[in-house]
């Protein structure tokens, strides 16, 4: 992610910030520091009173020490997560820490349940054991240290943590995606039953709580429910359809399901014999092939950034995209189809040296998915 600031590396892994995270340090600064007597009063509800007076004539020093306390709980929450994956073998890219906590970039693929149901619980369990930790600090200071105004500071600022962290804990094992509850729901039911309806059920029972939070939010006029529902719901779409495709094209490569022989055209072509064609053969895109090698693709988009006038001049050569990705025929389907969604094109060319040998487009990919669902 290039929006990202890399901010240093932990146990072999890249750590990064989002920019959306530099305008959140200021913002809960604000909104902690703003309402630090609430604060004060829940805290000392909790663990008893202590000395406030430094805290009160500091209100925003202490509402940054909670937030930066607050994103180090997350940094942990998602490290637990990440060591646990590498452990079980995973190749983890990096942590970026963003707007609404962090997230642990995995290498893709399709998900064991066996794998994914311990690295899903580890993230909560640990956020439990810092509020834990957190909590006992409270207890340590209290019991040793003298009732003044220092003891106060940490009395708050741990007292504090502990309770954010166990939010982080019950928050996130909600069951619906993408928080860390809907994977542990989704490995807990792929023991009984495929890991696509698995996937599935756990998707719909997201959706569900999507809905329940956004009917709460607008029933309490609260707009961080309706956030946190939006992303639930988004969340729970995106799982499902990203497995899908990772199960129906598994083991599949393109030279199984690329169009062979493959129409392809001369530079020299005219753009109006080009649009013929285009009707005749009912393809959109074609490899342009000058003696034997292919030279670019030229494809309806092309022609249409052209007016009605141009196209009567011009010739292939003038309009076709010369730089043109290729994959060979051992490639996987589904990189091909994250390459297509990557990169906006409909079709890619499948060579072996220089020579091509047949053409895979994202309705050939679509229609194999439909077929393997069968
Ligand atoms: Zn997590």
């Amino acid at each position: 992610m290039k929006s990202s600031l890399r901010i240093g590396t932990l146990f072999g892994i890249p750590i990064q910030l989002h920019f959306t995270f530099l305008l959140v340090i200021p913002l809960f600064t604000w909104i902690i520091g703003s309402q630090i007597e609430f604060s004060i009063s829940f805290i000392s509800s909790l663990f008893g009173g202590f000395d406030d007076a430094i805290i009160k004539n500091n209100p925003y020093i202490f509402g940054f020490l909670v937030t930066v306390g607050l994103f180090l709980g997350v940094l942990v929450h998602e490290l637990a997560h990440s060591l646990i994956a590498k452990k079980k073998g995973i190749k983890i890219h990096n942590i970026t820490l963003l707007i609404l906590g962090g997230v642990s970039s995995l290498e893709e693929g399709i998900p064991d349940p066996r794998v994914e149901l311990p690295m899903a619980l580890a993230g909560p369990l640990t956020s439990l054991s810092v509020g834990i930790l957190c909590w006992l600090g409270v207890i340590a200071i209290q019991a040793v240290s003298p009732p003044d105004h220092i003891t106060g500071a940490f009395v708050y600022t741990l007292g504090y943590l502990a309770v954010l962290n166990v939010m982080l804990f019950a928050f996130n094992l909600l069951p619906a995606f993408p928080m860390d509850g809907g994977r542990v729901l989704r490995a807990w039911l792929a023991k009984k039953m495929p890991l696509r309806k698995a996937t599935k059920i756990a998707a719909d029972v997201g959706k569900g709580f999507a809905i329940l939070f956004a009917v709460l939010g607008i029933i309490a006029f609260n707009p961080i429910l309706i956030i946190i529902a939006f992303f639930i719901y988004i969340g729970a779409g995106q799982e499902f359809s990203v497995l899908r495709y990772q199960i129906l094209l598994k083991d599949l490569t393109i030279g199984q399901v690329m169009n062979t022989p493959v129409v392809t055209v001369s530079p020299e072509l005219p753009v109006p014999r080009l649009i013929e064609l285009m009707y005749t053969t009912k393809h959109l895109g074609f490899p342009v092939v000058d003696r034997g090698q292919l030279i670019g693709i030229v494809a309806l988009a092309d022609v249409q950034k052209r007016s009605t006038i141009d196209r009567e001049a011009l010739q292939v050569r003038d309009i076709m995209t010369r730089e043109v990705l290729t994959l060979p025929p051992d490639a996987s389907l589904i990189e091909a189809f994250k390459l297509m969604s990557a990169r906006q094109i409909g079709h890619i060319p499948v060579t072996a040296g220089g020579a091509i040998l047949g053409i895979v487009t994202r309705t050939d990919i679509l229609r194999v998915m439909e077929l393997q669902e069968i």
